[in-house]
């Protein structure tokens, strides 16, 4: 395991096992490798003999944990009996941590078996992952600002009653060697000329081009970069998918793992809004001509996910075919996302789409990687996206929708989705060409699990409350997209003061804020 890769640097330099965490700090990545924990005490334990305070002792300056997510089935349960079997001492372990944890409880909270129930590490028959990292570990991140303070007052808020000072934030990064000297080298040359400095290792750098910002040569030839880079993958997408899309048009993009707070099925209905519009009026010159493009894949067992790429999909087939349309709207589905296919999408959006329920995605890097790249962010105020809007100012971003305070509101008010639909006649008219099965050669249950999930089963992501809020938000979208040079100033901008975003600060801020090494 990667630890004893410190273990061994610090033996050879002749130092004393004690003294390991004052110069090495293992950094869990998620609940994945939590069993590090228990495993480093059964080493100290069994094999240097030590004592239970001095492995704890060791063990519990040692380790820090960044948690990913806040969703509960994401957290780690390992069933007891199972790892009773496979990993005898390491349960031994993990008990005698459990019930030292119980008598510090008990100091603190006399008599209360609900706080017990929440910070025990076992319980119900589980081994809580998160909870032994909180416990075993001196620090506890989370990966944006907003992310950080909801680990704090919605996941662990017991737990920061006992240990405030274990609580930090680091926001993610992202690395501009990858995601812009090589993915965009055209942007990164004309960046290289106008800068002339070694931006690349010092991000912050790029607000330089804010001076730029108004300069209408540099804006022709940012924009003509852009224009490159959308030809470049328009022949892509016609390789690949036999699509034709036509390169002048906006380039809306969601890239991202398919989930459904990250609602791409609030995606496709604005597509669908689009779609009825050109249709009932189709000699509209106004109407912005634009190309959907996705990326995602999905787990292999969660089948409402992959029901929205087959909706999303089936919808493609139709609006892509219809002659009214023409080259104004298309839809793509581009197959097999991955990496090297997020580097030729992420240089060629103008618009990225970061349209998470409020309070689900706790940092996304996708929406840095995009913004870095000169695409405007059209979002909901959620992990990083709140960080974006601050640096890059709310007339360069489309904010729009729920906030979290007002997610927690209306679910506590008892949100209808129902009602939503019934007091909106767009909305409620495309979702019925969806259950007609107009999309889907008359078949009325192609799209059964999303449709249901909407509206039958209480709607759990609030797409249907943000509809009209998106829609008006995409609006303002296409009004500046009307004004180029506007345009252009926005994503200049956007380049210009995403800086921060560097993976190069993260890891500043993990050194400054957690690790503090040597110490
Ligand atoms: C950056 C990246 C992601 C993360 O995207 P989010 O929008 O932050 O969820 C996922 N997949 C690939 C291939 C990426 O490059």
């Amino acid at each position: 395991m990667r630890w004893r890769i410190s273990w061994r640097r610090h033996h050879l330099a002749g130092r004393s096992i004690h003294s390991l965490p004052d110069f090495e700090v293992i950094q869990l990545n998620d609940t994945h490798p939590t069993i590090a924990i228990p495993e480093m005490l059964r080493v100290l334990l069994d094999e240097h003999q030590l004592s239970w305070d001095e492995a704890w002792q060791i063990t519990s300056r040692l380790f820090a944990y960044t948690n990913h997510t806040l969703m509960p089935e994401a957290l780690e349960r390992w069933d007891e009996k199972l790892m009773r079997s496979l990993l005898p001492r390491h349960m031994l372990i993990i008990k005698e941590i459990n019930q030292r944890l119980k008598k510090q409880v008990k100091q603190r909270w006399p008599d209360d078996k609900a706080m017990w129930h929440k910070l025990a590490v076992v319980a119900d028959g589980q081994v809580r992952m998160a909870n032994l990292c909180v416990v075993s570990g001196f620090a506890v991140n989370g990966v944006a600002a907003l992310h950080s303070s909801l680990v704090v007052s919605d996941l662990f808020p017991e737990y920061h009653q006992l240990w405030p000072q274990k609580f930090h934030n680091v926001t993610n990064g992202i690395t501009p060697r990858r995601w812009l000297k090589q993915c965009n080298p055209a942007l990164a040359g004309l960046i290289d000329e106008t800068l002339k400095t070694e931006w690349a290792n010092n991000l912050e750098a790029l607000s330089g081009l804010e001076a730029y910002a108004d300069d209408q040569a540099f804006r022709q030839r940012y924009r003509s970069i852009k224009q490159q880079n959308k030809a470049q993958l328009t022949e892509y997408i016609a390789r690949h998918t036999g699509i034709i899309v036509n390169p002048a048009a906006l380039f809306d993009v969601q890239i991202k793992r398919l989930h459904e707070y990250k609602r791409q099925h609030l995606s496709l209905l604005h597509i669908l809004y689009c779609y009825q519009k050109l249709c009932h009026n189709p000699e509209d010159v106004t109407s912005t001509p634009r190309v959907f493009l996705f990326g995602a894949k999905a787990a292999p067992g969660y089948y409402l996910a992959k029901n929205i790429i087959y909706a999303i999909n089936k919808v493609a087939e139709v609006v892509n075919n219809d002659p009214r349309v023409g080259d104004r709207l298309k839809v793509v589905f581009i197959p097999d996302y991955r990496i090297t296919v997020a580097e030729l999408m992420i240089p060629a959006a103008d618009l990225s789409e970061q349209i998470s329920t409020a309070g689900y995605e706790a940092s996304g890097t996708g929406n840095m990687k995009l913004a870095l790249n000169g695409a405007l962010t059209i979002g909901t105020l959620d992990g990083a996206n709140v960080e974006i809007a601050e640096q890059v100012g709310e007339e360069n971003i489309f904010i729009f929708g729920h906030t979290v305070d007002e997610v927690k509101a209306l679910k506590a008010k008892g949100y209808n989705p129902k009602k939503v639909r019934k007091q909106n006649k767009p909305l409620d008219d495309l979702l019925k060409s969806l259950e007609k099965g107009k999309f889907s050669n008359g078949d009325k249950h192609a799209f059964d699990l999303m449709l249901e999930s909407l509206t039958k089963h209480g709607d759990p992501w609030l797409v249907l409350a943000d509809f009209q809020a998106y829609i008006e938000a995409q609006q303002r979208v296409e009004a500046l997209w009307r004004d180029p040079e506007g345009w252009t100033r926005a994503a200049i901008l956007n380049t210009a003061r995403t800086g921060m975003f560097s993976s190069d600060r993260s890891i500043r801020d993990y050194q400054q804020r957690i690790w503090q090494a040597p110490r």
